[in-house]
């Protein structure tokens, strides 16, 4: 989701137009997005980091400065003291991988000097780089991989279709996404037509109830070329459930 693009349409009274570029290489216009962050109340913000050096976090945030993200979050901060402000919640997110394991415990120590929740996630595809020191991991988390998590806990490992209640994904062109694994179609472009319009839609709707079993599978609906939802157990989703694990992920890593 393009956060920067959501922020500055709050200070801009004219609906941002198709095809308008934004000045990402304003030294200017970063500084004042990351200042918007905390003076328009974001309530949290997750950081994908998966490294504590540039050389391990490019592998899998390729074209990535590490750098550049420590000092946007410290620029945050420096504006978190200056409006006095807790908000937002700054959460730096691990998902480890067998690359960059080891760099686990400077990451968590970076992350506690600069004042931010930490949380570990398994990787979405367990094929990729998996972790080799799985009692590491276990001891951190719980458990070792997603099947082992799924042995102990009866559900999906994290299942990400529950975005689509509470934290529908925009890709940065303004398309509604609806969960981050999506790439195949979008539920309408909320540059164009709002957010709300495009949450209302009768396609994203369709699609909720699809993932609850309440509706049948239709072609039109990205969930039916994502593997995932063959492993879906309808009768398991609980978006509700899903969202108040997340949030105390979320609390218990700050
Ligand atoms: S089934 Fe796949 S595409 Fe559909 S919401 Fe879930 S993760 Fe996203």
């Amino acid at each position: 989701m393009n956060i920067m693009q959501l922020i500055t349409r709050i200070e801009t009274p004219e609906p941002w137009s198709e095809g308008e570029k934004i000045p990402w290489n304003d030294p200017g216009f970063s500084e004042r997005m990351l200042e918007y962050l905390v003076k328009y109340k974001f309530k949290a913000i997750v950081v994908s980091v998966d490294g504590a050096t540039q050389e391990i976090y490019e592998i899998y945030r390729r074209g990535g400065h590490f750098n550049t993200v420590i000092q946007n979050i410290k620029k945050i901060n420096f504006y978190k003291q200056k409006y006095q402000r807790k908000f937002p919640i700054l959460v730096w997110q691990f998902v480890i991988f067998g690359h960059n394991e080891h760099e686990l415990p400077l990451a968590k120590k970076m992350a506690e000097e600069l004042n931010m929740g930490f949380v570990i996630r398994l990787n979405w595809s367990p094929s990729y780089s998996p972790v080799k020191n799985k009692e590491n991991v276990r001891r951190e988390i719980g458990y070792g991989s997603r099947k082992e998590y799924e042995r102990k806990f009866h559900r999906v490992y994290m299942p990400l279709c529950y975005q689509l209640w509470d934290s529908p994904q925009v890709n940065w062109d303004g398309k509604l996404l609806g969960c981050c694994v999506n790439r195949s179609s979008d539920f309408g472009n909320v540059f164009k037509s709002g957010l709300e319009k495009c949450l209302k839609s009768e396609k994203y709707v369709y699609a909720k109830k699809m993932l609850l079993g309440k509706e049948k599978p239709r072609k039109d609906i990205p969930c039916l070329s994502c593997a995932h939802y063959k492993r879906i157990n309808p009768q398991k989703m609980n978006p509700v459930r899903g969202y108040i694990l997340r949030l105390i992920d979320v609390v218990k890593s700050v």
